[in-house]
């Protein structure tokens, strides 16, 4: 086991892994890490639609699809 790099996103997957509660620098780190991820997640994914808008379509809608079936097994 090795000890927990505090204050950054692998810091805080150390304290998930060994069961040790989040420490708030850690937890910080991994906020950080998610708005970054989310944020560059969707500008590339606008820029696949606006490049192929006809598979991004097809690919919502099927995946549309997939999640009512998902939700409606959930009700
Ligand atoms: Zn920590």
């Amino acid at each position: 086991m090795n000890p927990i790099n505090h204050g950054t996103n692998a810091g805080y997957h150390q304290h998930r892994r060994y069961g040790v509660p989040t420490c708030a620098e850690c937890k910080a780190a991994s906020n950080e890490y998610d708005k970054l991820y989310g944020r560059a997640s969707s500008r590339a994914l606008r820029r696949l639609r606006d490049l192929h808008p006809d598979e991004y379509k097809r690919a919502f809608f099927e995946e549309l699809t997939i999640a009512r079936e998902e939700l409606g097994r959930q009700l």
